[in-house]
């Protein structure tokens, strides 16, 4: 068979609140997630034996672990279970342009491409549903992209109910060349929530108006900051560049600020990239798909 693409896109978190803490240790949140246009490009190859990733980003895995492979096999194991011929093979060649460790989603992105990429591939044998629960069992944000739209995510974030309300904005993404590990993000969280008990009681969203002078709030972000400060540096200048807002995406270290006019959002990251001083961060100019 001819190899095939798929896109896979980013996504940023528009807030972020941490609600609790399960006793098997999970985080319950209560977030507005939203994808955006810049994408990882898988090549899918069916054939040959077991799964291969191949991946030229130094940051990525290409065994077993990686979460695209993970994926595959996942949904090999669940379709083939107990059916001869024996379970296919796999090349997936992943053009990485989402950077890494960077709150932007794109392993559990990449994850949730296959899913859907293979399913369509042997005829759909599994529902959205039931794509979305082995979703689930690679990372909590792979169901958020099998459904691919908005959505306030509330559990770990794999419980899903798609928001229709936003408006048109443009982002301008600073990634700081600083990979954050969410795990690292989690558990110094703990640290914090009693502190910020007040603070997390004053959050008002009506479920269906977002406003970002109110809304955009990321609970991970000063616990990130802590260990980067160039986030706030960052969060600075895109607001004096005209910014209608600032923040950082999930664990970080991305930070984005929302443009109401792409054009404008184009000749700031323009201008911070000629920089001299910024000369190590990566800047990304994407729309908000709504
Ligand atoms: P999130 O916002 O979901 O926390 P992130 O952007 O912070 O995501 P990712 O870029 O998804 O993080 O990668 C996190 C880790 O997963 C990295 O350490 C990376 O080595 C590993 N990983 C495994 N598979 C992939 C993949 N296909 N793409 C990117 N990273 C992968």
């Amino acid at each position: 068979m001819e190899p095939f693409r798929v896109k896979a896109p980013a996504k940023i978190n528009l807030f972020l609140r941490v609600t609790g803490k399960r006793p098997d240790g999970y985080h319950e949140l209560y977030s507005l997630i939203c994808p955006l246009a810049l994408y990882d490009t898988l090549t899918l190859n069916v054939g040959g034996k077991g799964i291969v990733v191949i991946c030229d980003h130094p940051g990525v895995p290409e065994d077993a672990s990686n979460l695209a492979a993970r994926s595959a096999r996942l949904f090999f194991e669940t379709v083939f279970a107990d059916k001869a011929p024996p379970v296919p093979g796999l090349t997936i060649h992943i053009d990485k342009k989402i950077p890494v460790g960077a709150g932007l989603g794109g392993g559990s992105s990449d994850a949730a491409a296959v899913l859907k990429a293979l399913n369509n591939y042997f005829g759909q044998p599994l529902s959205t549903q039931k794509l979305m629960a082995l979703g689930t069992r690679i990372g909590a944000d792979v169901p958020f992209f099998i459904l691919g739209a908005p959505a306030l995510a509330t559990g770990i974030g794999d419980r899903l109910d798609p928001f229709a309300h936003l408006t048109p904005w443009t982002a301008l993404l600073v990634y700081p060349n600083e990979a954050v590990s969410t795990a690292w993000v989690y558990k110094n969280l703990n640290l914090r929530l009693t502190k910020d008990e007040k603070k997390l009681s004053k959050f008002h969203f009506d479920g269906r108006f977002f406003n970002v002078d109110e809304h955009l709030v990321n609970d991970l972000e000063p616990v990130t900051e802590m260990a980067f400060p160039v986030i706030k540096k960052i969060k600075r200048l895109l607001l004096e560049h005209g910014a209608a807002g600032a923040m950082m995406s999930g664990s970080g270290s991305t930070v984005f600020g929302l443009f109401a006019d792409a054009e404008r959002a184009i000749s700031v990251c323009t201008a911070l990239r000629d920089n001299q001083l910024n000369q190590n961060w990566t800047l990304y100019v994407a729309d908000l798909l709504i």
